[in-house]
C-alpha cells in the first residue's frame, strides 16, 4: 500500500493508507499527524465499538460513572497538554482554552452522575381502558453512536455528545474535524489510558468523506455538530438506513437590549459574546437589537469596548482558512447594502486574524444579517420598541441561542423568542448549565445535548404494559361478551358526560 501525506486543510484521499498533517493556524507549522481512516477502517472501528458496548452497557450507570470520573481526572491531570493543543491547533488564546476545558469537564461530571436517573424505568398511568395493568417505559442505550464534531470548540462541543452517550451505556466512534484532529485523538487516548478495559471510545480521521463513511458504517445513531449545509448531507446519508440523527447546527444569535437594561453590563457581555473565540461560537452574539431609547448609549459603550480589543491578543486566530472569505463577504455585503462600520471594517481582516468589526444600520435583508458569519463581526441595529426587536430577532432562519438585557421584562422577552436557548442578562450562560438541554430550532437543528433530554437522546425506549389483575371485563379478545361490550359503551359515553 502506498503512504502519502495530506496536509490540513486540503482534502485527503480516503481509501488508502494516508496521513493528515495538522498545522497551527497562526503559523502554518506542522504539529503532528493522524492516520486517515479508510471506509474499511471506519467500519471496523464501529464493529469493535459494538463489541465493547455490550460489556459497557452491562456495567450499569454507577460503575460507568467510576470509569468516566477516572477519564475526567486524567484530562484534568494532563490539562497542560490539552490547553497547549487548543492554543496550537485551534488557535485559541489561553483564557478561551481554559474556559472550554472547564466547561467540558463540568459536563462530563454531570453526565456521569445523572445517567442512572435518565435510564431509570418510568412508570406511566395505565388509565381506565387498561385497569389492572402496570405501564412502564424502559430505556436502553442505542449501541454505537457516531459523533461528528466541528473545530470551533473541539473539546466542549463533542463532549456534549460523547460524555452523554458513554454515560448512558453506548460506545462512541468520534470523527473530529480535520482541523482539530490532534485534539480529538488526544481525548480518545486519554480515555484509553484511564479506562483501558473498555475500548468504547474510538476515533476515525479524515475530511468530510470520513464523516460520510461513519454515517454509512452501521452506527445506531449519529450526533452531528456543524454547519447547516453539511447537516443536510449527513441527514441524507442517515435517511438511507433510517439512522436517527441529532443535529446541532449553526446560529445567528441576537441580543435584545430593553429600555431598563444595565447598559455597561450589557455592552460588556455583548462584546464578549460576539468576539470570544474570534466569533467562532455557534451561540455567539452576531446581531443586537437595542430599543430606540437606549440605542445610542449602548452603541457608544460597545464601540468603546470593542475598539480596544485586538485579534491575536484578546482572542485567537480564525481556525479554518476558508472562513476568512465568509467573514470578508459578509462585511462587504453589509457595507454594500447600506450599513456603516463604526469599529474596524474590511481592513480588519488580516488572515489568519480578524480584528473586531462593529456594523450599524445594516438592512435586515442583507446576507450579513441573515447568514452565520462565524467571525468577530457584530451588527448593532436600532429597534423601534421591544416588539420590533423580538420580531426581528425571530425573523432569521436560525434559532439557536439568544440573549436579553433588561430588568422588568427580561424573562417575558425570553419567552417570546423562538430560539432553543436564551440567557437573560448574560450571554451563552445556558451552555454552562449541564442540567439544561442545549440545542436549536429552525435551521439550527433539532434534538438536544446536555441535561436529562441530552442523556435520553442517546437512549432508545420500550413501552411495556403488564397485566397485574385478571379483571372480569376483557373487551380486547374475540371471546368478549355483551358485558365487555357494555363496558366499552360506558367508557365511550363517559366522553359525552364528563366535561373536563
Ligand atoms: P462543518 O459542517 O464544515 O463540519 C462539521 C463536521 O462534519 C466536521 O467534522 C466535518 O469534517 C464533517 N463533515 C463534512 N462533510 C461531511 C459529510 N458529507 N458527511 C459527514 N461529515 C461531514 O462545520 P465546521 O466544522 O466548519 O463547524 C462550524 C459549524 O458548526 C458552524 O456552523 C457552527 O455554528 C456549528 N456549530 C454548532 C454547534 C451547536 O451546538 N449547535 C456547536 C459548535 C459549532 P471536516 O472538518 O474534516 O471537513
Amino acid at each position: 500500500m502506498t503512504t502519502h501525506t495530506a496536509e490540513c486543510p486540503s482534502s485527503p484521499e480516503i481509501g488508502e493508507s494516508a496521513e493528515l498533517v495538522c498545522r497551527n493556524p497562526r503559523t502554518g507549522k506542522s504539529l503532528g499527524s493522524v492516520p486517515i481512516s479508510s471506509s474499511e477502517e471506519t467500519r471496523s472501528a464501529v464493529a469493535g465499538a459494538r463489541e465493547a458496548a455490550i460489556t459497557w452497557a452491562a456495567l450499569g450507570a454507577r460503575e460507568r460513572r467510576r470509569h468516566l470520573d477516572r477519564w475526567r481526572r486524567t484530562i484534568a491531570d494532563h490539562r497542560g497538554e490539552l490547553l497547549g493543543l487548543l492554543s496550537d491547533e485551534a488557535g485559541k488564546v489561553p483564557a478561551d482554552a481554559l474556559l472550554e476545558v472547564n466547561l467540558a469537564l463540568h459536563h462530563l461530571e454531570w453526565a456521569a452522575a445523572n445517567a442512572g436517573r435518565a435510564l431509570a424505568p418510568q412508570r406511566a398511568h395505565s388509565g381506565l381502558m387498561m385497569l389492572g395493568h402496570s405501564s412502564t417505559l424502559v430505556r436502553r442505550p442505542y449501541g454505537v453512536v457516531g459523533v461528528i464534531g466541528p473545530w470551533n470548540y473541539p473539546v466542549y462541543t463533542p463532549m456534549g455528545s460523547i460524555a452523554y452517550a458513554l454515560a448512558t451505556g453506548n460506545a462512541v466512534v468520534f470523527k473530529p474535524s480535520e482541523y482539530t484532529a490532534l485534539i480529538g485523538q488526544w481525548l480518545v487516548d486519554a480515555f484509553a489510558d484511564a479506562v483501558p478495559d473498555h475500548p468504547v471510545l474510538a476515533a476515525v480521521h479524515g475530511d468530510g468523506a470520513t464523516g460520510a463513511a461513519l454515517v454509512e458504517a452501521g452506527v445506531d445513531k449519529v450526533a452531528f455538530t456543524g454547519s447547516a449545509a453539511t447537516g443536510r448531507r449527513v441527514m441524507a446519508g442517515c435517511a438511507q438506513s433510517l439512522t436517527p440523527v441529532l443535529m446541532e447546527l449553526g446560529g445567528k444569535d441576537a441580543a435584545i437590549v430593553d429600555t431598563d437594561a444595565d447598559l455597561d453590563d450589557a455592552a460588556d457581555a455583548i462584546v464578549w459574546g460576539a468576539l470570544m473565540n474570534a466569533g467562532q461560537t455557534c451561540a455567539g452574539v452576531e446581531r443586537v437589537y437595542a430599543v430606540d431609547e437606549v440605542y445610542d448609549s449602548l452603541l457608544e459603550r460597545i464601540t468603546q469596548r470593542a475598539g480596544q480589543l485586538r485579534a491575536g491578543v484578546d482572542y485567537g486566530a480564525i481556525a479554518m482558512p476558508t472562513q476568512i472569505d465568509v467573514i470578508s463577504r459578509h462585511v462587504d455585503a453589509a457595507l454594500a447594502d447600506g450599513g456603516r462600520a463604526v469599529v474596524g471594517g474590511r481592513e480588519s481582516v488580516r488572515a489568519p486574524f480578524v480584528d473586531p468589526v462593529v456594523l450599524v444600520d445594516v438592512p435586515e435583508a442583507s446576507t450579513a444579517v441573515r447568514e452565520e458569519t462565524f467571525g468577530p463581526v457584530l451588527i448593532v441595529n436600532r429597534a423601534d420598541d421591544v416588539h420590533d426587536a423580538i420580531s426581528r430577532a425571530n425573523a432569521a432562519p436560525y434559532a439557536l441561542g439568544a440573549a436579553v438585557f433588561g430588568r422588568r421584562r427580561g424573562r417575558w422577552i425570553a419567552e417570546q423568542l423562538r430560539s432553543g436557548m436564551v440567557s437573560v442578562n448574560g450571554v451563552v450562560d445556558f451552555g454552562a448549565v449541564p442540567a439544561l438541554p442545549f440545542g436549536g430550532n429552525g435551521a439550527s437543528g433539532f434534538g438536544r445535548i446536555h441535561g436529562m433530554p441530552g442523556l435520553q437522546e442517546f437512549t432508545t425506549c420500550t413501552s411495556i404494559t403488564e397485566r397485574r389483575l385478571r379483571l372480569p371485563i376483557r373487551p380486547q379478545r374475540f371471546s368478549r361478551s355483551p358485558v365487555d361490550l357494555g363496558a366499552l359503551i360506558l367508557l365511550l359515553n363517559r366522553h359525552r358526560w364528563v366535561r373536563r
